[in-house]
């Protein structure tokens, strides 16, 4: 069985020298959030994870969630660790304070979400979704409705769901048809299917909250028509305890090509006459308020993208300082003996290349997604109105970025995982594979990598004139002259790739907002490879950052310098190997509309 541990190391690092967990430490609310607080909340996280979650993560795989009688089972040993990550208070780090969570900002969850993923991203699903639901409730719900479900969700006693995708309606929730009926009490009853729902029945708790888009008869067609109900499984009495069975049920559990142990449900409401819902705020505005949700639920699933990458590569690295095959080509030490036949596979340098291409991906991925959340701390707590919008603006661009780039690299890391492993790689008991296995989802749910990329030319680039895309580039270009003027050469070298990187990217926004309105499927046909584009250089720039922080700390003889000069190498390799496809994805932004759009339907 693999091991998991956390990497509290680069965490921390991070945290303290490249996403500024100082300035969070500044924003009203947030004085106590100290250096201190957030390394013992860490430290304790990376062992629950690393104890109790992560070894749960390939019987889990095995034996899958079940289904008998329409009760869903998950597999041995889950509940006790879902009342076990409970009782921790895990559930409680990003609740409202005033409803018993902490109320720590995102910079100090996101980390403890990474590691919970890594251990086991089946098991981590649950409170992500669970996450997702409290804050659409919290921003939008009415106080009788916070009163009446946050306390015990925030708690973890109820877990919260997402219901949005049906049969026809996947993608485009224009679609959307199940039914709510005004039974004038303020309630609704709800007819209808939907499908996919993770964690939509499970064994882990007494209550499941489910959010719940539907059309209110009448309704206008489209978006502008859906609304988002709260249907809990269990309704709940006037004094908070649990009353009567509502009218939902799971009909039947998916078999999946990974996540084996996140129950993926077929939900039927209504067959018995109407599930009785509670509209969250106004009606016709579901669709609005779901995008809170999907929101911070985007930034959770572009985190699986890291934590699953880094625990491919902690198992590959194993695997490679242990399989021995074939001679070296570069000089090994002195311990392996003169001249010797063979050699662990890791001094072979395609497979260095393919380790160091793995921790590139995952530490770059890493500090994107925690720089976000910075950006979202002080887009939600700073006092200073224009530093507020300005880093809203961040986010709302990198959210699709975050998303789309870090679950696709994400599958990537995880399929040379495999490769590490040759032909064992492919065999299950191994392990690797399910890693692999169960990356491949995280680029599909809450928004394919294709919808990511279409809302990052439209809605974030295209619709703005690309200011707040040329803002970020601004904010890249003035890393340059310090890297530039940088004594250590791996730095100046790095230098010379990201202006090209950032040079590449402006011409492709530039680009987008030129000919986005009159030819948005020029734009369309190319809006993945801009997706890439943007994560790969951004990717390097945040790269950049940290290893400038590790050259200086190593010119100072500060801090572990094995670590450091780790942190500057896998920096330049980012630099000298993943970024120059920055050129590629450019390219085919720009000049590869035409063959996409002359190729008809009747071509293929
Ligand atoms: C394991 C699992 C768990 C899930 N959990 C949940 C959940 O908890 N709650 C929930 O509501 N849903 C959930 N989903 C559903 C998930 O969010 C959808 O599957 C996803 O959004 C894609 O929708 P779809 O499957 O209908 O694909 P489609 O929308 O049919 O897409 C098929 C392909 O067409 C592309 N495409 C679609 N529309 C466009 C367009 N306009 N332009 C360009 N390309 C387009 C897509 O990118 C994709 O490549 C889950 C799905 C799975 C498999």
């Amino acid at each position: 069985m693999s091991e998991y541990t956390a990497p509290l190391k680069d965490i921390s690092f991070l945290l303290k020298h490249v996403v500024g967990l100082d300035e969070v430490g500044k924003l009203p609310g947030c004085e106590e959030v100290t250096e201190d607080l957030v390394e013992a909340i860490l430290s304790e996280a990376g062992k629950f994870a690393a104890e109790v979650i992560a070894p749960l993560n390939r019987p889990g795989d095995i034996e899958g969630a079940q289904i008998h009688d329409g009760k869903v089972t998950t597999p041995k040993g889950f509940k006790e660790a879902y009342w076990k990550y409970v009782e921790g208070g895990w559930s409680l780090i990003k609740g409202p304070v005033h409803y018993g969570g902490q109320g720590l900002p995102h910079i100090v969850a996101t980390p403890v979400a990474e590691m919970l993923g890594s251990a086991n991203m089946a098991f981590k699903l649950c409170p992500l979704l669970t996450g997702g639901a409290i804050e659409a409730l919290e921003q939008h719900g009415s106080q009788a409705l916070k009163d009446t479900y946050l306390a015990n969700m925030v708690a973890g006693k109820w877990t919260g769901t997402m219901n949005l995708t049906e049969p026809q309606a996947g993608s485009d929730l224009a679609q959307v048809r199940t039914k709510a009926i005004p039974q004038g009490d303020g309630t609704y009853k709800l007819s209808g299917q939907k499908i996919f729902i993770t964690y939509g029945e499970h064994d882990y708790t007494e209550n499941i909250i489910h959010l719940v888009l539907a059309r209110v008869e009448g309704a206008p067609e489209g978006v502008k028509g859906i609304s988002l109900f709260v249907v809990p499984k269990f309704l709940v009495n006037a004094d908070g305890s649990i009353g009567a069975r509502n009218d939902v049920k799971c009909a039947s559990i998916e078999h999946k090509l990974g996540i084996h142990a996140s129950p993926t449900c077929v939900m039927m409401y209504g067959e018995e006459g109407g599930a009785i819902g509670y509209p969250v705020g106004e009606i016709n505005r579901g669709l609005e308020y779901m995008f809170v949700m999907m929101n911070a639920a985007r930034l959770g699933v572009g985190l699986e993208g890291v934590s699953i990458s880094e625990r491919a590569y902690q198992h590959a690295l194993v695997w490679a300082r242990e399989r021995v095959q074939g001679r070296p080509t570069v000089p090994v030490p002195a311990s392996l003996g003169t001249a010797p036949k063979s050699v662990p596979i890791i001094y072979h340098p395609d497979v260095k290349r393919m380790l160091m291409t793995m921790r590139a991906y995952t530490e770059a991925a890493r500090a994107l997604i925690y720089w976000t959340s910075k950006c979202l701390d002080v887009a939600e707590l700073s006092a200073d109105a224009s530093e507020k919008r300005m880093n809203q603006a961040l986010v709302d661009l990198m959210i699709p970025i975050v998303k789309g780039w870090s679950t696709e690299v994400g599958i990537e890391a995880t399929s040379l995982g495999v490769q590490v492993h040759g032909g064992m790689g492919f065999i299950e008991e191994t392990g690797a594979a399910q890693y692999y296995r169960d990356a491949r989802i995280s680029a599909i749910y809450e928004g394919t990598t294709g919808i990511q990329a279409l809302d990052l030319v439209g809605r974030k680039v295209g619709k703005e004139g690309g200011a707040t895309a040329k803002a970020l580039i601004a904010e890249m270009r003035k890393l340059l002259p310090p890297l530039q003027a940088a004594s250590d050469t791996n730095l100046r070298a790095m230098a010379v790739s990201l202006k090209r990187g950032i040079d590449e990217f402006e011409r492709a926004t530039d680009w987008i907002v030129t000919v986005f309105r009159d030819n948005p499927g020029a734009v369309n046909a190319g809006c993945v490879h801009y997706l890439k584009l943007a994560g790969t250089v951004s990717g390097a720039w945040i790269m950049a950052r940290s290893a400038m922080v590790a050259a200086e700390m190593l010119s100072k003889n500060e801090g572990d310098a094995d670590f450091l000069k780790a942190k500057l190498i896998t920096a330049r390799f980012f630099s000298d190997h993943i970024l120059p496809f920055a050129d590629g994805y450019a390219q085919a932004v720009v000049a590869g509309a035409d063959s996409v759009l002359q190729m008809e339907e009747a071509y293929f």
